[in-house]
């Protein structure tokens, strides 16, 4: 599932590529796509130029001017891929934006967990970043890149929930799954099982330094492609971070650092990648 680092890397993509554009349609053909309104709204942004597009935790939000803001989760499997009208059909395509560039942007979405949709904004919400103008994002805790220690050590504050089930809380902190919360764990050298609430000061210190550099990494690596292929970037390639991994599917093998085996801890359904020599 695309965590921050990789809906970052697709939202500088499509900044890059369509910011100024004017969308001349949007054909929604996949029925569970936009599932949360009447998909015919949509056509109010037919005709508008893309201001811009921002970001909150794992959705992208397009701003189409005039207060019309289309928001985009790419759930387990969702693309978005760039390609030019006339260009061969890719299967699982359930929604394109067809630009008056000739340009297209495809949503392509094998498991169909994905979704667009216009977002309904708060009384008075003015030009303010996604969280304060999209009502439906208003539950997210700060997004992960701009949070700061203060924040994280509210979050954590008296949880007894293990660290790990609380950075990929959405509540807590927005952008974080599976991968990054077990590489950013070890970047801070905490085990991903400890009481959350449990951490001193010092350890908030380096978790939130920690949530920094490895979510930045990734970035600057344009994101994880595990084995199943389901993200890629918006030109279709895969991203890079998979070989930097510490120990997110490293089950076995010896620490890059210490050289232990890399184990998985479990907890009710949840698990976690770490080492015993460098986590405490
Ligand atoms: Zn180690």
């Amino acid at each position: 599932m695309p965590e921050l680092p990789e809906v970052e890397t697709v939202r500088r993509d499509i900044s890059g590529l369509f910011v100024g554009d004017t969308l001349r349609r949007l054909v929604v053909t996949g029925r569970r796509t936009v599932r949360r309104h009447d998909p015919s709204l949509l056509a109010r942004i037919e005709g508008q130029e893309l201001v811009g597009v921002a970001r909150h935790g794992k959705f992208l939000c397009f701003d189409w001017g005039a207060a019309n803001v289309l928001v985009a989760h790419l759930r387990m499997s969702g693309q978005l891929l760039a390609a030019t009208a006339g260009d061969a059909a890719v299967a699982h395509t359930h929604a394109v934006f067809a630009f008056s560039t000739g340009r297209e942007l495809r949503f392509v979405d094998p498991r169909t967990f994905g979704e667009l949709f216009l977002a309904s904004a708060p009384q008075g919400a003015g030009a303010g970043p996604p969280r304060e103008r999209v009502s439906e994002l208003a539950h997210l805790g700060p997004d992960a890149l701009a949070a700061e220690p203060a924040q994280l050590r509210a979050a954590l504050a008296g949880r007894r929930a293990p660290l790990k089930s609380l950075l990929v809380d959405q509540r807590v902190l927005a952008g974080i799954g599976n991968i990054y919360a077990d590489e950013i764990c070890f970047g801070a050298g905490l085990r991903p099982d400890r009481p959350g609430g449990a951490l001193d000061p010092a350890e908030v210190g380096l978790l939130a330094r920690s949530t920094q550099v490895v979510l930045e990494a990734a970035v600057a690596a344009r994101g994880s492609t595990l084995g199943d292929q389901q993200y890629r970037d918006v030109a279709g390639e895969a991203g890079r971070f998979q070989l930097q991994h510490r120990v997110y599917g490293r089950s076995g093998l010896p620490c890059v650092s210490c050289g232990r085996r890399i184990e998985r801890v479990r907890w009710g359904a949840k698990s976690a990648f770490w080492c015993p020599g460098c986590q405490r």
